[in-house]
């Protein structure tokens, strides 16, 4: 079976929901996704500078966070469209937390100079942007579909013409002027993440098939506080920074304050500085976990303002009224991805991507918490705008490229988990890039070889990526490793300035 559109949005979270209803005015859109994304996951909100704030110092906090690596240019897109693209969901209906006097309530987090998160149902905001962006575009009548994309089309003069989805038993080809690749993150490729089980790269794979290249695949965020429940698989529950930004603090297994001194701004420091002092002291201490104690915040701001922590921490019985939290470090974002520029293009015409799986650059070597939602909105929009004003068609033949099944995804799972968790080395990530050797190219492995040949090629530490042999950041380093694939199909450093970067004058 065949059908046509204008254009295919893989993917139904902020971003790719976003893109779409930008577009539903002018073109014939079709949503694919495979399942729930992170969006309704999402808990602690949307970061927007408004009123008394200043986008400018959001923009600060933002490079700050992204340890001098992000794209000033698009950081500037991200915090002055993005107090736009926030009304505008207000517009559609979503339903902000608010004050008595009717103001929206703006909380902390880590990284933040100001209080500039909003927030829905205390701590369930991803779950009302998702409910107020689909009510939007139904409305706007765009189509969505359930299945997986598989794989690409490619016309002969090189642009993507399409996808191949499989849905309801089969493979439905759909023809497009243009794909926009809206996948999000990596979670499912490390053993437990944060993410659902849909989030698993498929797009970094796509891309790479399809000719683009990644960039900053080494950033991979791991959130300082997941729930432990003793669970070592699958999707873990979140504790939201917000908890700290009420005023919770970590402490050791023997009561010790974890940030007390590490950081000006203690347990609200950057989470690549929270997330590697905690793995600091659960390795000096040998545990698995440390505690997060929010005892000294009102109970009544803790039930209005944290219900999904509060059912969670009640799930493994713990009562975080009066009890403190068991919690760890867990894989949680991807800074990098699909290189693309301002409007969403990859270097392969006709291929665009946005959201968590693209690198548009706004996140650096570390994203500022609630971010990311925020990404999804402006650059979904700047995706939609692009395709508003320029859609090629193509009419020459075109042909496939197709992803392959992972032979063993759990092993994959476990390589990339044991050697490039928070803490990295060279030894480790060698014996990560053999043990991959012999599993294939699907979609698993791509990715985690993508990850090993980053993390590899840079021998410095800097924001989330943390090389305990390179502990240091390098200056010589001030420059992007780029991924694309070699002539046997597997991810390798690509770029000119890689090379430069590796081979230059120590
Ligand atoms: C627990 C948790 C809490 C978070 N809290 C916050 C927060 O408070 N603030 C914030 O800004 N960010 C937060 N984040 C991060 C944020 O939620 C994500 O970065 C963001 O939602 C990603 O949006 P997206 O649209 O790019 O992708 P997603 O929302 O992840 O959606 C991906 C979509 O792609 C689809 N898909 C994937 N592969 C395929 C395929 N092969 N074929 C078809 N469809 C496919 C999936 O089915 C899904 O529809 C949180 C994340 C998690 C997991």
């Amino acid at each position: 079976m065949t059908r046509a559109v204008d254009v295919v949005v893989i993917g139904a979270g902020a971003a790719g929901l976003s893109a779409a209803l930008g577009l539903a005015a002018t073109r014939q859109v079709l949503v694919l996704s495979a399942g729930d994304g992170s969006t309704p996951w999402a808990q602690g909100g949307v970061s927007v500078a408004f009123g008394d704030d200043d986008p400018l110092d959001h923009a600060h906090d933002t490079h700050v966070a992204g340890a001098g690596f992000c794209d000033p240019r698009n950081v500037r897109a991200l915090v002055e469209e993005g107090p736009q693209r926030v009304a505008e969901l207000i517009a559609h209906g979503a339903l902000f937390d608010r004050r008595e006097d009717g103001s929206l309530s703006r909380t902390l987090e880590g990284g933040h100079s100001h209080p500039r998160i909003v927030h829905a149902g205390g701590d369930a905001t991803g779950a009302e942007v998702d409910r107020a962006l689909r009510a939007a575009v139904r409305a706007a009548g765009v189509e969505t579909m359930a299945g997986r994309v598989i794989g690409l089309t490619k016309s002969t003069s090189g642009r993507v013409s399409g996808v191949l989805v499989e849905t309801g038993g089969e493979t439905v080809r759909i023809d497009a002027r243009a794909v926009v690749l809206a996948t999000g993150g990596i979670g499912n490729a490390y053993l437990a993440s944060t993410n659902p089980s849909a989030v698993r790269g498929d797009g970094i794979a796509l891309a790479l098939l399809a000719g683009a290249s990644l960039v900053d695949m080494e950033f991979v965020q791991f959130h300082p506080t997941a729930l432990f429940t003793g669970q070592t698989r699958g999707q873990l529950p979140l504790v939201t920074e917000a908890v700290r930004g009420e005023g919770a603090v970590l402490r050791d297994l023997r009561g010790r304050l974890i940030m007390a001194g590490r950081h000006p701004r203690a347990d609200l420091a950057p989470r690549d500085i929270v997330a590697r002092e905690i793995e600091a002291a659960m390795r000096r201490d040998g545990t698995d976990h440390v505690w997060l104690d929010a005892r000294s915040i009102e109970p009544d701001v803790l039930r209005r303002r944290f219900p999904t922590v509060l059912a969670s921490c009640a799930s493994i019985g713990v009562d975080m009224l009066s009890e403190q939290i068991p919690v760890a470090p867990a894989e949680h974002f991807l800074c990098g991805g699909v290189q693309v520029d301002r409007d969403g293009a990859t270097g392969v015409p006709g291929l665009y991507a946005v959201g968590e799986v693209a690198a548009s650059g706004v996140h650096g070597a570390n994203r500022l918490a609630s971010n990311s939602l925020l990404e999804g909105l402006v650059f979904g929009r700047r995706v939609a705008t692009a395709l508003t004003l320029d859609l090629p068609a193509t009419t020459d033949r075109s042909y496939d490229v197709v992803l392959t099944e992972d032979r063993e995804p759990e092993r994959i799972r476990a390589i990339l988990t044991k050697y490039a968790g928070i803490r990295r080395d060279g030894a480790g990530l060698n014996a990560a890039a053999d043990e991959l050797s012999a599993l294939g190219n699907g979609p698993l492995a791509t990715v985690a070889r993508s990850v090993i040949v980053a993390a590899t090629a840079r021998e410095e530490s800097r924001g989330c990526h943390w090389r305990s042999d390179h502990p240091h950041t390098d200056d010589r380093w001030n420059e992007h490793v780029a991924i694309g694939l070699d002539e046997e199909g597997l991810p390798t450093t690509r770029d000119a300035a890689t090379q430069r970067a590796r081979t230059g004058p120590r």
